[in-house]
C-alpha cells in the first residue's frame, strides 16, 4: 500500500493553469506549472502564490511546453523553488520560446498599462521579467523518451515521458511510486494530425488524470483546405482581409502545410499572404532541429513558407497592418489574448468584408471566445472597436482529441486504474466525458475539483 497525496493546483474545472502537485515516500514533485488564462478571475490566480512552500517541490515535470502548461515556472522560482524541470528536447526548446515571449509580453503589459493609466495598480507591475524567465530555462533538464528518468531511486521514484502528439515534443507522463503506475496524460494529440504522428497508449494504470478539453464534442469531419480556399475566395472577392489567428506552436505551421499546398495548387487569389507571428516562425525552426518528432520530410518543412512573406520586425507589421488592401495574414495569438494579431484587428474587425478565422479551442474569457459568442465589440489595450467583420471557426484543425480520441487513448488499459481523474476541462466537458467513460467502459471516475487535496492509499 502506498499512501500519497494529490493536489489539483490548476487545470481543474478549467482548461488552463495546469500543476498538480504529488507528495509520496517524502518527496515532492509538481506535474506541469501552468499559467492560468482567459477569465480574469482565473487570471487573477497568477498573482497568487501557490497554496504550497514552492521551495518544497524538489522537481518539475513538463508534458509540453504550451503556456498553460509552462507559463507559472518563472512565479515558481520567485517563491523559492530550485529544484530541475524536466522535458523532452523540443519541450525544453518550445518551452524557452514561450517564456522568453511570456516574459517580454508581461513587461510590456505593465509598461502599457502605465503609460495610458488603465491598471488599477499604479504603478504596474510584470507577473515576471525577460531576466525572471531566462533564469528559469537554467534549470531545465533534459530526459529522452520511454527511458526511465530514476528520480528518487531509493524511494523507488521513477519517471518516463511518452510520445502524445499533441504539438512537438509533448508527452504524457508515466511516474512510478513504489511499484504504483501514475500517468498524466498531459494533452492527447489527435490520430489523424496533419504534422504529429498519433498518440501512444498507456498499458497500465494505478492513478490516472485525463484531459477533457473535447470531452463533450466529436470534432466534425471536415476539409480544412476546402473550407479555408472558400473562405479565402469569398472573403478577398469582397476586398476584404482574411486574418487567421494561430497559435504560435504547432497550429501556425499546420496553416502554414495547407496555405502552401493552396498557394502551390493556384486555388488562392493572388494576394499578399503574410506570416506575422515570430514566436511561429521559430518553432517552425525546431520542426527542422527534431526531425525524428514530427511526420513532414525535410523538403516539405523547407517549403512551408514558399510563396509566404515572413514578417520580423514590429515596425513593419504595423505598416502592413494600416495598408487597407486585402490580404491572407497568420498571426499569434490563437486565442486572441495577445500578439501581432491585435495590430491587425484594430483595423480589419469594423471592416465588413473581412473575415477573423479562429482556428482552435477558445478559452471562456479571451476575445476569441466573445468572437465566437457574437461580441459586438472588442476592447483591444483599452479601446472598445466594432465587430462588423465575420467570424468563423475551423473545427478540423483542434491539437486534442475529441471525445472518441479519448476514449481510444484509455483502450490499451486492461482495467479500471483505480483512481480515474478528469482534469483540464470545463465543467460540461468534463462531465460529458464521465458520462461517457461510465457508459461505454462501466469505469468510475472523478471530475478534479480546483485546490482539492486528496490522501490516496494505492
Ligand atoms: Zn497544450
Amino acid at each position: 500500500m502506498t499512501p500519497l497525496t494529490i493536489r489539483f493546483l490548476g487545470a481543474a474545472g478549467t482548461v488552463t493553469g495546469s500543476r498538480f502537485l504529488v507528495q509520496a515516500e517524502g518527496h515532492t514533485l509538481l506535474i506541469d506549472c501552468g499559467l492560468f488564462q482567459g477569465l480574469k478571475q482565473l487570471r487573477l490566480q497568477n498573482w497568487e502564490p501557490l497554496p504550497f512552500p514552492a521551495k518544497e517541490i524538489e522537481a518539475v515535470l513538463l508534458t509540453h511546453g504550451h503556456m498553460d502548461h509552462t507559463g507559472y515556472l518563472p512565479c515558481l522560482l520567485q517563491q523559492g523553488f530550485r529544484g530541475p524541470i524536466y522535458a523532452t528536447a523540443p519541450t525544453r526548446a518550445v518551452t524557452e520560446i514561450i517564456l522568453r515571449d511570456s516574459g517580454k509580453v508581461q513587461e510590456e503589459e505593465a509598461e502599457r498599462a502605465n503609460l495610458h493609466g488603465y491598471s488599477k495598480h499604479a504603478p504596474a507591475k510584470p507577473l515576471y521579467t525577460i531576466r525572471e524567465a531566462e533564469k528559469t530555462l537554467s534549470h531545465l533538464q533534459t530526459v529522452s523518451q520511454q527511458e526511465w528518468l530514476e528520480l528518487f531511486p531509493e524511494a523507488g521514484i521513477r519517471a518516463r515521458w511518452h510520445y502524445n502528439g499533441h504539438i512537438l515534443g509533448a508527452c504524457f507522463i508515466e511516474l512510478e511510486i513504489a511499484g504504483k503506475t501514475l500517468i498524466f496524460s498531459g494533452d492527447i494529440g489527435r490520430s489523424d494530425d496533419m504534422l504529429l504522428y498519433p498518440p501512444h497508449k498507456p498499458d497500465k494504470a494505478d492513478l490516472l488524470l485525463i484531459e477533457s478539453t473535447y470531452g463533450n464534442r466529436l470534432h466534425p469531419d471536415e476539409d480544412v483546405a476546402e473550407r479555408l480556399a472558400e473562405l479565402a475566395a469569398e472573403t478577398l472577392s469582397d476586398g476584404g482581409s482574411l486574418l487567421i489567428p494561430g497559435f504560435a506552436v504547432e497550429r501556425t505551421q499546420t496553416l502554414l502545410l495547407l496555405l502552401s499546398q493552396l498557394i502551390r495548387q493556384k486555388r488562392l487569389p493572388s494576394v499578399p499572404i503574410i506570416l506575422d507571428s515570430p514566436m511561429g516562425s521559430a518553432v517552425l525552426k525546431l520542426f527542422a532541429e527534431f526531425p525524428e518528432w514530427h511526420k513532414l520530410s525535410e523538403a516539405d518543412a523547407q517549403a512551408l513558407t514558399a510563396g509566404i512573406h515572413v514578417v520580423t520586425q514590429a515596425q513593419e507589421s504595423l505598416k502592413i497592418a494600416k495598408r487597407q488592401q486585402p490580404k491572407i495574414v497568420l498571426a499569434g495569438s490563437g486565442m486572441l489574448t495577445g500578439g501581432r494579431m491585435l495590430g491587425y484587428l484594430l483595423y480589419e474587425l469594423p471592416n465588413p468584408a473581412s473575415t477573423v478565422l479562429l482556428s482552435g479551442y477558445q478559452a471562456e474569457g479571451t476575445r476569441g471566445r466573445d468572437l465566437l459568442e457574437g461580441a459586438s465589440h472588442l476592447k483591444i489595450q483599452g479601446v472598445h472597436y466594432p465587430v462588423r467583420a465575420r467570424v468563423e471557426q475551423l473545427h478540423g484543425l483542434s491539437a486534442h482529441a475529441d471525445q472518441a480520441g479519448l476514449l481510444d487513448w484509455l483502450s490499451e488499459l486492461s482495467r479500471a486504474p483505480e483512481q480515474l481523474f478528469i482534469v483540464h476541462g470545463e465543467p460540461d466537458a468534463a462531465l460529458a466525458l464521465q458520462n461517457r467513460l461510465a457508459e461505454a467502459k462501466g469505469w468510475q471516475s472523478q471530475i478534479a475539483q480546483a485546490g482539492e487535496v486528496l490522501e490516496l492509499t494505492l
